[in-house]
């Protein structure tokens, strides 16, 4: 209840919500507390979440933030949200995106425009950004987002949450819209590295459904995390290649500051190198496209959502295809359709295949000098609503610190490490090895 008036209060402002199942959330929260008095325990049980509009929950829609999509009903849950279910958390509604999560500002999204709560001429950073927005103005207690190149810590960097990316194959990704298959992962928006922890624990593990998920035995976060603040024994790796050329003072600041405080928790700090990470831009952008022209013909006019009529297939498919997507979705579909086409497919994709794995040596290389790398999230705090809009190429530009982490199919957080002068959220990137998701949990919590 406190959730919803949160909800009525602002949220006319903050824009996070697309949909709202009230009813049903007040119906889940009841069955919550039978639960509870029934004896049944459980840290999600009775927890209202908000969802980020790509993901399949039963009966409800599912439209990515795109007209595509608009009167879609998902007919199954998505893996994550059946285990959510499972653990008796309320499913509150569905979160605003960047148009089938292509974006870093919500505002690609065709179905409504998000503020940065913090200051509502900012952007809340996207492709998450209803669910960092929902969860920054008390509209939710947690969300689930997804993360293909940044779409959770940067959005929780932007509105000072906790985001997390798991290691690729840790969350099934079954029930989630696919933008780019071998980057995308599912992972927990929250207010506090525990609650990360905990909603981590609930969605990961095997699932048949996914044949990239991976059979690892999920480890109880929560539980693990202890109080006493302590990093004493780890080893944390400084990048000196994270600090980027036109990267805002302030952030640097926070950054720098974060990482005393660690040394001040115990921790060793060391320095590390990643130096193919400066073409992470440039390898995301040929890979992610590639894969989202492929995932992205499935919406053809005749399998889901919107339909405009045609004199014959070719002229249906075009049509809607072209009423159904926004731009930046048609500029990555036919940026990702020339990188594989004959005539290119070694020049581009190859090639960015080959550095994906220089990319992901590096980490390698970094990790049997470190347990954890601590880094930026972005070069910059939130910038205004408008203000890059206009301009593609600067905004993929800012993915320079995330991405290097989906294609090294690694684990990634942000946590909130200070403010600028403006009042805006700064975040600080703790990254981890595959599947030592324990680690960064364990130093951003005690950093909390
Ligand atoms: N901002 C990146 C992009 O536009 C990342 C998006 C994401 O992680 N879904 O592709």
């Amino acid at each position: 209840n406190d959730v919803l008036s949160a909800i009525d209060e602002r949220d006319g402002r903050v824009g996070a919500y697309l949909t709202l199942d009230r009813e049903a959330a007040l119906e889940q929260a009841e069955a919550a507390d039978e639960a509870r008095a029934g004896g049944q325990t459980g840290a999600l049980l009775g927890i209202p979440l908000a969802i980020k509009d790509l993901l399949n929950v039963k009966g409800q829609p599912c439209t990515c933030a795109s007209k595509m999509l608009e009167g879609y009903t998902a007919p199954y849950d998505a893996t994550v949200i059946a285990r959510l279910r499972e653990a008796g958390a309320i499913l509150l509604g569905r979160v605003n995106m960047d148009e089938f999560a292509m974006g870093s500002s919500t505002e690609n999204s065709a179905l409504g425009k998000t503020c940065n709560p913090w200051n509502f001429d900012h952007v809340p950073g996207g492709s998450s950004g209803g669910s960092a927005a929902s969860v920054a103005a008390d509209e939710a207690i947690a969300s689930l987002g997804s993360d293909t190149g940044g779409s959770i810590r940067q959005p929780a960097a932007f509105c000072g949450c906790v985001g997390l990316k798991p290691t690729y194959g840790m969350v099934s990704r079954y029930g989630l819209t696919a933008f780019a298959s071998s980057l995308d992962q599912i992972g927990p928006v929250t207010k506090t590295v525990k609650d990360a922890a905990l909603l981590l624990e609930a969605i990961a593990g095997h699932d048949q459904k996914d044949s990239t998920s991976v059979d690892v035995d999920v480890p109880m976060f929560g539980k693990k995390l202890t109080d006493d603040h302590s990093l004493a024994g780890m080893k944390l790796g400084l990048p000196k290649e994270y600090f980027v050329e036109g990267m805002d003072p302030e952030v640097e600041q926070a950054v720098r500051d974060a990482v005393e405080h660690c040394k001040n928790l115990g921790a060793e700090i060391v320095d590390v190198s990643l130096p193919n990470a400066k073409y992470a831009i440039a390898v995301y952008y040929i890979i992610a496209t590639a894969e989202a022209s492929a995932n992205l013909a499935r919406f053809d006019g005749i399998r889901y959502g919107m339909r405009l009529d045609g004199k014959d297939p070719i002229e249906l498919y075009g049509k809607t295809r072209a009423a159904g997507f926004g731009s930046e979705v048609k500029r990555r579909i036919i940026l990702g359709t020339y990188v594989l086409s004959s005539g290119y497919y070694d020049a581009y994709y190859l090639r960015a295949q080959k550095v994906r794995t220089l990319i992901r040596n590096d980490f390698i290389e970094a990790f049997r000098q470190c347990d954890a790398i601590i880094a930026p999230v972005t070069p910059t705090p939130a910038y205004k609503i408008g203000e890059k809009s206009a301009d593609p190429l600067k905004m993929y530009l800012d993915d320079i610190l995330t991405t290097p982490v989906n294609l090294a199919g690694i684990c990634g957080m942000s946590i909130p490490c200070g403010f600028s002068s403006g009042g805006l959220p700064i975040g600080l990137q703790i990254l981890g090895d595959s599947f030592k998701e324990e680690n960064i949990l364990k130093v951003g919590h005690a950093y909390e």
